[in-house]
């Protein structure tokens, strides 16, 4: 085993190395860009090594300081993580050059997979069956045009050298291709640096089922069996499961041995993923029909490989340590065992109801639940019930530099019911305050019909929209009586203290009634509570016929405020932002502001017509010039942050007045792109 190796990479997967790696005794050494000077990788690490600039192309991909740095440090092997260098084969061989072990798969193999197209090409040769498609070298837009055709609508056009859901636009029409193939080549050179692309048959209503395979370097090849990662949203993960829901042992065995047959066509070695994409056609309870097509090899660690970690009770980095440093796989293909079933979330910094828009900031708060570990009954080490892989902390940023996901929430039980239930649990104990975040919609998910009978296939999500996106799930009256629950018990912590930080301007027992404000849902509110005889609180929610009225009973416990209001009891945890109070309640959280009348007197009414950039990033383009009349939700610019292309939509009909920024030009959050005059105004 190695003494001591580097981590090329940051976040949650450099810090799930190093924790194998603490464990087994060895050493490790971080490295880590400017942004990232203060970043947990950093801390969790021995030792750690600065490399460079913020952008990746400044440090995390900049493998000749990389090597330096390993040498310098003395570590024997890198582990790349995922993304970044990990299926860079020029980096693998540089480290060989370096008298460094890179802990992954040959250069050869990575090369053979590397590029989706020419991986098709070989896996037609190994006979693993392939989506019907183009995946050749011409790559005249004519041509690829003709072959869509011959496919036939819809199809899938692919950057071969894509990843992370990156570089695919779906094309329904042959009037739509040329336009879609101009966008996606665009963005594949951007990301990937080679424009080329393959186009494949879009299947209709398929699940995403892939094999995770394991070789060593005595020519052992085994499958840790499959993963379900179906639920997706822009062709990327977000629920993860193993095993599959409906597999049967028969296509268990046949799509474990096709990925074993794929990985040992390229004498792969470590740990690596087939990933199939499976047809359905006698629905959601027929899985003896389903068929599997070979869709890409990705020759690295998956992001969801705790998923068959759970189920299999093996640590898949101490696999990829062992079988780096020489050693043979630890076990055959005879002793792996699926106990249980397990369920991953991934836990995104971005906007659910704004198209997933990314978010940037700071983390104020961050509360995860605990990890529960159990004992096992019939395998040998510890099982582990919720399992929390994280790269960030209370108080960190969330830079616009590398992607959005935070953390992962991993979950453990003997059956699929089980281990929803955990789920649906652990992530009502995720609070996360500062930035938009997926926590709320991940919970919608796994709480969907589709979800919980285990009808899967990508179109999940758009499939349940209706009650995924823009619910409010504790609504005003509860989150009034929150945040008042909690304006209460603050006032009780300070009182005597600071009297005089008291809003209310009555903070002698004079008050027989207090009024608050609030916006909650865009919409305004008004509350009267009312401290009665004997100490009692009697709180009104709204006016008139809409009125929810109720004595308001709280106390505050460790786990939050223990709540009760008009006939409601539950628990809530208030965390206020300046003058949002974030509430989260086992029925989901929400937020709501509470109006301080005298902050705001005078203030004057906020501008219209300005279109700012969401986020800091890059203009791609423009879709309008000044003098153009555009109509509510028309694109206007593409703008290109956190590896993403987005599109900035007019807020309402109007007229171009002025461009304010050229394409290609660097933008901060906030930058006034174009000058927008309403229609009314124009
Ligand atoms: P996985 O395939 O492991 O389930 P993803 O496909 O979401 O997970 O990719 C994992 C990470 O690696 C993401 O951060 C993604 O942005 C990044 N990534 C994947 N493939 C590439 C690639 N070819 N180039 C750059 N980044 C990639
Ligand atoms: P990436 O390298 O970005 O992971 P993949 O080729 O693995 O790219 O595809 C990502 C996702 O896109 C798949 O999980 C699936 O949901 C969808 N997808 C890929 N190919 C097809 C296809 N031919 N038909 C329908 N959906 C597809
Ligand atoms: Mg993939």
């Amino acid at each position: 085993m190695f003494k001591k190796i580097l981590i090329a990479n940051r976040g949650e997967i450099a810090c799930r190395v190093a924790a194998t790696a603490k464990r087994l005794g060895v050493k490790t050494v971080a490295v880590y860009s400017d942004a990232d000077a203060n970043a947990k990788h950093v801390a969790v690490c021995d030792e750690a090594v600065h490399i460079g600039g913020s952008a990746p192309k400044d440090s995390y991909l900049r493998w000749e300081r990389i090597i330096e740095a390993a040498k310098a440090t003395g570590a024997q092997a890198i582990h790349p993580g995922y993304g970044f260098l990990s299926e860079n084969e020029d980096f693998a061989k540089a480290c060989a050059n370096a008298g460094l072990v890179f802990i992954g798969p040959p250069a050869s193999a990575i090369n053979a997979m590397g590029l989706k197209a020419e991986s098709k090409r070989l896996m037609e040769q190994a006979q693993v069956p392939l989506v019907p498609g183009y995946h050749g070298a011409d790559q005249d837009p004519a041509l690829l045009q003709r072959e869509a055709d011959l496919i036939g609508y819809p199809v899938l056009i692919k950057a071969s050298a894509g990843g992370g859901g990156k570089g695919m636009r779906a094309v329904d029409k042959a009037e739509d291709f040329a336009a879609a193939l101009d966008s996606c080549k665009r963005e594949a050179i951007n990301s990937f640096g080679d424009d080329a692309v393959l186009v494949e048959k879009y299947v209709q209503r398929p699940r995403h089922i892939e094999i995770q395979v394991f070789g060593d370097t005595y020519g052992n090849c085994v499958y840790l069996f499959e993963r379900d990662c179906s639920v997706q949203r822009r062709h990327q993960k977000v629920l993860e499961e193993a095993p599959a829901p409906g597999m049967t042992p028969e296509l268990r065995a046949r799509m474990g041995e096709a990925a074993v047959a794929a990985a040992r066509a390229v004498n792969y070695v470590g740990a690596g993923t087939v990933e199939f994409i499976v047809e359905q056609p006698g629905g959601y309870d027929a899985p003896e029909q389903m068929k599997f097509y070979f869709m890409e090899m990705n020759t690295r660690l998956q992001v969801e490989h705790p998923v068959t970690e759970a189920i299999t009770g093996l640590d898949l980095v101490e696999w990829q340590l062992r079988v780096a440093s020489g050693e043979p796989l630890p076990l055959q293909q005879d002793d792996l065992r699926i106990t249980g079933h397990a369920i991953e979330a991934r836990i995104c910094a971005e906007n659910p109801d704004n198209n997933f828009l990314p978010a940037t900031g700071a983390l104020n708060v961050y509360a995860l639940p605990e990890c529960v570990t159990f004992e096992r009954a019939n395998v040998s080490d510890t099982g582990v019930a919720v399992r929390v892989d994280s790269g960030v902390r209370q108080g960190d940023a969330i830079s616009p530099f590398y992607d959005s996901m935070v953390a992962k929430l991993i979950v453990h039980g003997d059956t699929r019911e089980q281990a929803l239930a955990r789920l649906d649990e652990a992530l009502a104990q995720t609070h996360i305050v500062g930035l938009a975040t997926n926590v709320q919609f991940l919970r919608r998910v796994a709480r969907t019909d589709s979800f919980a009978r285990a009808q899967l296939d990508t179109a999940l999500i758009p499939r349940e929209q209706a009650v995924l996106f823009h619910q409010e799930p504790v609504g005003l009256p509860l989150a009034s009586a929150a945040a008042v629950a909690q304006t209460l018990l603050n006032e009780r912590a300070t009182e005597g203290v600071d009297p005089f930080s008291r809003r209310d301007g009555f903070h002698t027992h004079g008050v027989v009634q207090r009024r608050f404000e609030f916006e909650f849902g865009g919409e305004h509110a008004k509350a009267w509570l009312n401290y009665e005889r004997g100490g009692s609180l009697h709180l009104t929610v709204g006016e008139g016929e809409h009125a929810v009225a109720g004595p308001l009973v709280f106390s505050a416990k460790a786990e939050g405020i223990e709540l009760q209001f008009a006939g409601q009891r539950t628990r809530a945890a208030v965390y206020a932002q300046g003058e949002v109070d974030h509430v989260f309640t086992p029925l989901g959280a929400t937020q709501i502001t509470a109006i301080d009348l005298l902050a705001h007197a005078g203030e004057a009414a906020a501008e219209g017509g300005r279109l700012t950039a969401p986020m800091p990033g890059k203009v791609v383009s423009f879709a309008v010039k000044a003098g153009d009349k555009v109509a509510k939700g028309q694109p206007l610019a593409v703008m290109e942050a956190m590896k993403m292309e987005h599109t900035i939509a007019a807020p309402a009909d109007g007229v171009v007045q002025e461009l304010l920024y050229a394409p290609g030009d660097q933008v901060t959050e906030g930058a006034e792109l174009l000058k927008l005059v309403a229609a009314e105004k124009a």
